[in-house]
């Protein structure tokens, strides 16, 4: 027999009453599949593919015990007997499939976007326009009674168990603090009185259901928001719940308001299951085995791995990993780890689309809650494609092709594949996206797409070739902002930094304050191309830089932030007036925002660019602005570069040369649009499109 390649993370786990497979658990995800009845069949094939990738446990997203506790107007709602029932259809395919799945209960209290949410105390948060109802002593009864009939219906659907939503700010968690829980009663006040909620929610399910439920709870570790819970608190409250009669403790970090980032991708892998090692360690030392399970930016096996191995927990959480690839722990199990698909922390289509109530889906695999509709079927008749361009579009087309038994060609004027994502990587913070790359790499071999690399390929060659149909995923060119005297020797593109590594002065404006603005910002305040390592490659400086300390000597483990000093002057600027990187993602924009802020990045909007020329010092350039629509202010600002990132427009110069030969042509990515494209957008349309070829 031979040794298993994850022996921590493959180990089952024994709870007494029942057994997990493995050390996997797919944590909770709004998809938005949860808020219609009629998504339930295809809510119950996204958890099928996902039991049948070999996960321990999954979690689902969680739906409210009542309206009150409603995250929007009609979201989902397991309050009866019928609603039970059509649960029936989700568990039933899980179970099918040798799965087990938890139902989790979410009340989010005064984060309800919605007129009827309820609170320990009437404080409206930073992030609902909604003020919550106060609630009365009976109001708290009705909601304990509301999550226990959850639980109850819970298990009379079929799940092995549930979840309790007790983290990133929700309701119970408010009753946690005292930063929100403004109470005089016995449900506010001191520590017993705060955290009475929680415990009775436990206690009285655990009663309901009987001993043989699994019953998850999710404990906030870390809050990181001023006025959190202190590091007693948290474990009074992990050795309470566990009296109560839950079975494992999940944890949470950070509150939704916390203006820190917890799972972005510029956040380091696994940065914050030091914290739950102190949880786990403080109970063991007192004899409670509690399995306990940490989360947070876990995204490989080997990450996996190594947190199991050292002892920071019990169990893994990973959730985004689950949209990438429901093969996860598969493909980790049969020694094919090389074949996941990474989730990359991106936030695009799976948190960005919950927050603009769209369903959810995943940018590296844009089949994620499409299972129903969006399938690989072989081809009926094995045709020869050309896809020209193996940026995300034209990798994502060749490789679903080839999937499809397809015979594929695919060029690429560098010698390697990648587009733009070979920029995109180079940026601190998006190291991840090598992931992506390696993903496809490895595809490619495996399905046996011919690569044609370091070539540019014309017309006459393609068409000579007689290939069956022609996929264009050319991509874009920048776009000229035709400045007068941009031809000056100090003016450089984003490209000319990011991929030629031109060298760069001291004083840099940029011009555009778009994604890639940003991002070059990024890259040259934090003086990349000198040398300097990302702060995400390096938990300690990440930690340090952001202002999370330990949470046993700082209330909710917020300390001062220290970040490492800028490597430059950089000026970014934009046309438009108002706040720069407004097209930046919902859930990742104000980390930008704040990453810049730290290292002192000037934004300067509402410009108009009069020229570009040489100043009298002879050092330098200087860059002719004048503000608002009236031209008024006219200045001079000195800079040592000027870099443009003024857009992008597509790349199509084979299109017409290709149709007027007769041949048949697709246009996918940027090459069909560049406008707002981003790698989401290449990826799901070159899927799609050769899902049907
Ligand atoms: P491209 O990636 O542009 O690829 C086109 C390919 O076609 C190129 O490799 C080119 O060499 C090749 N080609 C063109 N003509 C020919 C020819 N005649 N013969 C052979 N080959 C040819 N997107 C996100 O979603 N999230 C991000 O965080 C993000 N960050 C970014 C950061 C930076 C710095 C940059 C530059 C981009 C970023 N993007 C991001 C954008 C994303 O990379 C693009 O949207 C995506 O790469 C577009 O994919 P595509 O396949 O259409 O084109
Ligand atoms: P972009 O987001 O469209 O931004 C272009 C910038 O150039 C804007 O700030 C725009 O603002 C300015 N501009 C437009 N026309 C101009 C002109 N004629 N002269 C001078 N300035 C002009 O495009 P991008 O930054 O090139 O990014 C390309 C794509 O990659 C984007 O669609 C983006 O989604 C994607 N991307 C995403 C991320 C991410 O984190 N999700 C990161 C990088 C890139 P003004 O017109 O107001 O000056
Ligand atoms: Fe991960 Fe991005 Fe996919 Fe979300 S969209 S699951 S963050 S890769």
């Amino acid at each position: 027999m031979t040794a298993s390649p994850y022996p921590h993370l493959l180990r089952p786990l024994d709870l007494g009453f029942t057994q997990l497979k493995n050390r996997v658990l797919m944590g909770s995800m709004h998809t938005g599949l949860e808020d219609g009845r009629k998504h339930f069949p295809r809510m119950a094939e996204f958890y099928a593919e996902r039991a049948r990738g070999g996960v321990g446990l999954m979690v689902t997203g969680g739906f409210a015990p009542n309206i009150e506790g409603w995250a929007k107007p009609f979201a989902g709602t397991l309050s009866t007997s019928g609603a039970a029932k059509r649960h029936q259809l989700v568990t039933r395919a899980v179970h099918a499939e040798g799965g087990k799945i938890a139902l989790q209960i979410l009340h989010t209290g005064r984060y309800g976007y919605h007129p009827l949410c309820v609170a320990p105390s009437r404080l409206q948060s930073p992030i609902s326009p909604f003020t919550p109802r106060e609630l009365s002593a009976r109001g708290i009864e009705r909601q304990i009674r509301a999550f226990v009939r959850c639980a109850t219906l819970a298990r009379e659907a079929g799940y092995d168990g549930v979840e309790v939503m007790g983290s990133e700010g929700y309701f119970i968690n408010q009753f946690l603090v005292g930063h929100t829980n403004h109470r005089t009663d016995e449900w506010g006040g001191v520590y017993a009185n705060r955290m009475r909620l929680a415990v009775e929610i436990v206690r009285r399910i655990r009663e309901a259901v009987g001993p043989d439920f699994i019953l998850i709870y999710r404990i906030s570790l870390i809050d990181l928001i001023p006025g959190g819970s202190s590091w007693d608190e948290v474990l009074e409250l992990a050795r309470a719940i566990s009296a109560a009669g839950a079975t494992i403790l999940n944890t949470g970090i950070g509150w939704h308001e916390a203006r820190i980032p917890t799972i972005a991708t510029s956040v380091p892998r696994s940065a914050f299951t030091w914290v739950t090692r102190k949880l786990r360690d403080a109970l063991r030392a007192e004899g409670n085995l509690i399995p306990v399970v940490t989360s947070n930016r876990i995204n490989t096996p080997e990450v996996g791995e190594d947190i199991l191995a050292r002892g920071d927990a019990d169990m893994v959480s990973l959730a985004r990993p689950f949209l990438a690839d429901p093969e996860f722990v598969l493909k980790a199990a049969t020694g094919r780890s090389d074949e996941i698909n990474t989730c990359i922390a991106c936030n695009q289509a799976c948190l960005d689309h919950a927050f603009k109530n769209k369903i959810a889906s995943c940018l590296v695999n844009p089949r994620a809650c499409h299972e129903t509709e969006l399938v690989m079927a072989p081809a009926l008749q094995k045709k020869r494609f050309a896809v020209v361009g193996a940026g995300p579009a034209g990798l994502a087309a060749s490789t679903t092709l080839a999937q499809r038994g397809h015979e594929v060609h695919l060029f690429d004027a560098a010698d390697h594949i990648g587009g733009q994502f070979n920029m995109a990587k180079t940026i601190p913070g998006k190291e991840e996206f090598h992931e992506t790359l390696r993903y496809f790499a490895h595809l490619i071999d495996k399905t046996g797409v011919v690569q044609h690399l370091g070539r540019r390929v014309g017309a006459p060659e393609l068409v000579a070739q007689g290939f069956d149909g022609v996929l264009l995923a050319t991509g874009i060119t920048p776009r000229n902002p035709h400045i007068p005297g941009q031809d000056h020797p100090a003016v450089l593109s984003y490209i000319d930094v990011l991929l030629h590594k031109k060298p760069v002065g001291q004083r840099v404006g940029i011009l555009g304050a778009g994604g890639i603005g940003f991002d070059v910002a990024e890259y040259l305040s934090h003086g990349t191309d000198q040398g300097h390592a990302s702060a995400t490659l390096d938990t300690t400086a990440w930690l340090q830089e952001w202002g999370v300390g330990d949470p046993q000597a700082h209330r909710g483990g917020l300390v001062k932030p220290q970040p490492s000093p800028a490597a430059r002057d950089v000026t970014l600027l934009q046309r438009k007036p108002g706040k720069t990187g407004q097209s930046l993602g919902k859930t990742t924009g104000w980390i930008h925002r704040a990453a810049l802020k730290m290292k002192n990045v000037q934004m300067v909007t509402g410009v108009n660019y009069e020229g570009i020329g040489p100043l009298p010092s002879g050092e330098g350039v200087g860059l002719a602005v004048s503000h608002g629509p009236g031209r008024q202010d006219a200045e001079v600002l000195a800079f040592d570069t000027l870099v443009l990132c003024a857009g992008q427009e597509p790349l199509r110069e084979l299109l017409a040369p290709l149709q007027q030969a007769g041949v048949a042509v697709h246009l996918i990515g940027g090459a069909f649009e560049a406008g707002e494209l981003d790698a989401k957008r290449a990826i799901d349309m070159g899927t799609r499109l050769a899902a049907t070829l």
